[in-house]
């Protein structure tokens, strides 16, 4: 996509000065929601450098005044109104399961042929091969991944230590590898950019992750399975949840989590937990969930899920992560505070974390080119300690600040902790 303007007016810019003026207008323009025409109009200089410098200092006013340690991001522009996500298609129909010739005849194919007769059904030698095989899903193929499933016999990639972010003070936690891709979708997720398969994948042999896992296991572990999908999206089909409690009941020295966008807890509401089991939700303010998170339930369903399963003797885990700064974010993640200790009393809650909104450069186009009304990439979101796009500290500092003392106002003994934040923020948050 190119502006002909920066063309005429600036024809003796190389193609990459070129790019980044065009990105920089573009960007104001979708922010200010004017027209570029206007922007090229209120220009007042011809030379590259001045040129840059006045549409840096309009894009991003806070960082220009309050961060100079920050970077921006300015990659060419490069949207293909083919790849824009379908937000009506929300109901999650399968076309194609493809199963593992080595799973053999687990039951959880039977439920999966239960829920979705209408479904194709195909045997496959394996996922690598299948990967192997077939061209890389792109954006358009991670659309359409919903349409396709593939039950797998996992045989190594049982669990791994969160990766976290180089630079960042970590938190210890291990992500049980049960399954990869979501069936929500939400803006910022990372998953479209990580992803490679073009489909779901349920492992069948959960079994096999708990004979690995007493091997893997480390006293006082905390662990879960929702970094590489939701916890509990299909639940009802996989019936993870029922196994894994049982299995956890005999592993009373480790902390396992599920964490979820959904309200799909009747597995958990029917189980019998050792009292080592965290159901945890991801929160945000409804006008964020409606505009970013989509498919996903409300934030009243999530917060009386949340209720029910303490109701069952389960801790609660809440995630502010991300934290989307946007006007009037004050008051709304208030109103989102004051909701959630209406609900959850300080003592049934196992911890909370929170990240504010943050994400590889590669993931910029890709949310672009998805969501194209979206609002997220409006704020000022730089290239920050480790490399990853970020707002810049200060505005960090300030949001950490804010929500730290609003839940100070229901309870100054809550665990809180930051996900993937520099060293420093901690000291600076003290
Ligand atoms: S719920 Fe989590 S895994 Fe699913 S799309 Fe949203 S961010 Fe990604």
């Amino acid at each position: 996509m190119q502006f002909r303007k920066v063309d005429s007016r600036f024809p003796d810019f190389g193609v990459n000065k070129k790019q980044e003026i065009n990105r920089l207008i573009y960007e104001i323009s979708k922010k200010e929601k004017i027209l570029p025409e206007k922007i090229f109009n209120s220009l007042g200089s011809d030379n590259f450098e001045a040129v840059k410098k006045e549409l840096l200092k309009r894009r991003f006013p806070y960082a220009s005044l309050n961060d100079k340690a920050a970077r921006p991001y300015l990659p060419k522009l490069d949207l293909d109104p083919k790849n824009s996500f379908n937000k009506n298609k929300s109901k999650f129909t399968p076309r194609k399961i493809f199963i593992e010739k080595s799973a053999g005849t687990a039951h959880l194919k039977n439920n999966f042929k239960a829920f979705f007769p209408e479904a194709e059904f195909a045997e496959i030698e394996s996922l690598k091969k299948f990967i192997r095989d077939n061209k890389k899903p792109g954006i358009a193929g991670y659309n359409k991944r919903r349409d396709t499933i593939f039950l797998t016999n996992e045989k190594y990639d049982f669990f791994k230590k969160c990766p976290c972010t180089k630079g960042a003070a970590g938190c210890g936690y291990h992500i049980f590898n049960l399954g990869f891709g979501c069936i929500f979708d939400c803006t910022y997720c990372y998953l479209q950019e990580y992803n490679n398969v073009p489909g779901l994948i349920f492992p069948l042999n959960i079994g096999r992750f708990f004979d690995e896992f007493k091997r893997y296991k480390k006293p006082g572990m905390r662990i879960g399975t929702g970094e590489f999908s939701d916890s509990l999206m299909l639940d009802h089909i996989t019936e993870y949840s029922p196994a894994i409690i049982e299995f956890f009941r005999g592993h009373k020295d480790a902390t396992f989590e599920f964490k979820t966008k959904s309200s799909n807890i009747d597995n958990l509401l029917r189980a019998k937990h050792g009292g080592n089991i965290v159901a945890s939700w991801s929160l945000n303010p409804q006008e964020i969930i409606n505009k970013n998170e989509f498919f996903t339930a409300d934030l009243s369903e999530r917060l009386a899920s949340a209720e029910k399963c303490a109701k069952r003797g389960y801790k609660i885990g809440f995630h502010f992560d991300p934290v989307i700064y946007f006007k009037g974010w004050e008051r709304e993640y208030n109103m989102v505070i004051d909701l959630l200790f209406s609900k959850i009393k300080p003592g049934e809650i196992a911890w909370i974390s929170m990240g504010t909104f943050r994400f590889k450069p590669e993931l910029k186009s890709i949310i672009e080119n998805r969501f194209p009304e979206n609002e997220i990439l409006d704020q000022e979101l730089l290239l920050g300690y480790d490399n990853k796009l970020r707002y810049p500290y200060g505005l960090r500092l300030e949001i950490y600040k804010f929500l730290l003392g609003e839940f100070k106002k229901h309870s100054k003994k809550l665990p809180i902790y930051l996900c993937m934040e520099e060293i420093s923020m901690r000291q600076d948050l003290r």
